[in-house]
């Protein structure tokens, strides 16, 4: 795979860490999980995320799902990614509905 390409600098990135973890989230939470690697601008310090395992690691539906991702984090930094900016925006009311309705 060829290295992405930072448009503002015209260099190419670098894997800053390999095997963060990424959870793909849909309105009603977390749907599944996977490795990838987080990608640096050496210069501008522009950061992705790219290079994802074909198949998740977990999903949401495995009945060990919260307790991986929570051991997950004590050991690698987790990214959340949505679709759409209209998504996340969707989960994070419903989440503080949630956490007004039952004070969590
Ligand atoms: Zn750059």
């Amino acid at each position: 795979m060829r290295r992405p390409i930072c448009v503002n600098c015209n260099l190419e990135l670098r894997v800053k860490k390999s095997s963060v973890g990424v959870e793909t989230m849909t309105t009603d939470g977390p749907y599944q999980y996977f490795h990838a690697d987080l990608w640096e601008c050496p210069e501008c310090g522009l950061q992705i995320i790219s290079g994802f395992g074909a198949k998740p690691i977990v999903e949401h539906y495995q009945p060990n799902y919260a307790e991986y991702i929570a051991a997950e984090k004590q050991l690698t930094p987790v990214f959340r990614a949505w679709f759409s900016k209209q998504e996340r925006q969707k989960f994070t009311e419903g989440s503080e509905a949630l956490a007004r309705e039952f004070g969590i």
